[in-house]
């Protein structure tokens, strides 16, 4: 591991190469990454996970807290805004809805620095979002994409509607129709099937992004979907 390589992780991590993000040339593998990246005062008792499956199990394992109502609120406190304010090493990123329900932080029980968040409506994608979901994988080594869609979807909802009338939404809603065009022709109309469908259609897309197929290919990164219910606050695994 070339010395540069990991100096330009750590200013990227404490955000100072700005010019990364156009650059996209990061290689650094993630387990070199993680073993720079303790906590900075020792205050925080658990390490970042470092592999795919291990970000996925802490995902979980904060769902079930969040489920059972024994969630800790983790790095939520002052020591941890002291610990970020240099750098930040988040362990995955998720890709959710806007919904007010599904808030990432809240149903996974992480706190300040964990996660990555990118929300548009009914997680649909388009280039700037796609950008923002490979920032972390690509410029500072974040183990584990998770698309999640979610029971009850008003988006999802609502681009059917338009779609099954052939009306029009208004603005720009009606770009978010479009992007859900295909999820509702293979749903039959079944707006639980086309949230589920959708979701996965998300996954398939970034797994093929160019900056993420040769993550995938080393072992790196993982991109996963998962379906969120509103009514027990259960995080399932769909791909
Ligand atoms: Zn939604």
């Amino acid at each position: 591991m070339p010395n540069h390589m990991i100096n330009r992780r750590a200013l990227l991590r404490a955000g100072i190469l700005t010019g990364g993000l156009l650059t996209g040339v990061a290689s650094a593998s993630t387990a070199v990454f993680a073993r720079t990246a303790q906590p900075a005062n020792g205050t925080a008792p658990d390490q970042r996970p470092a592999t795919p499956d291990q970000a996925w199990a802490t995902l979980r394992e904060g769902n079930r807290r969040w489920v059972d109502g024994t969630a800790t609120h983790p790095h939520q406190d002052i020591d941890r805004r002291r610990e970020v304010a240099q750098k930040q090493d988040p362990f995955a990123v998720v890709f959710s809805c806007i919904d007010s329900r599904v808030s990432p932080e809240l149903i996974f029980d992480t706190g300040l620095g964990d996660l990555f968040v990118v929300r548009t409506a009914a997680q649909t994608i388009d280039p700037l979002v796609t950008g923002a979901a490979e920032y972390g994988p690509a410029e500072l080594g974040t183990p584990l994409v998770v698309v999640l869609g979610h029971q009850r979807c008003g988006a999802v909802t609502a681009a059917a509607e338009s779609l099954h009338e052939h009306k029009k939404l208004p603005g720009e809603l009606d770009t978010i129709a479009s992007a859900l065009r295909s999820a509702y022709k293979r749903s039959g109309g079944d707006i639980d099937k086309m949230i589920r469908i959708n979701t996965i259609d998300v996954v398939k897309q970034l797994k093929k992004d160019k900056l993420f197929v040769p993550r995938i290919a080393k072992g790196e990164l993982k991109v996963i979907g998962a379906y969120y219910s509103i009514d027990t606050g259960v995080v399932t695994r769909l791909v």
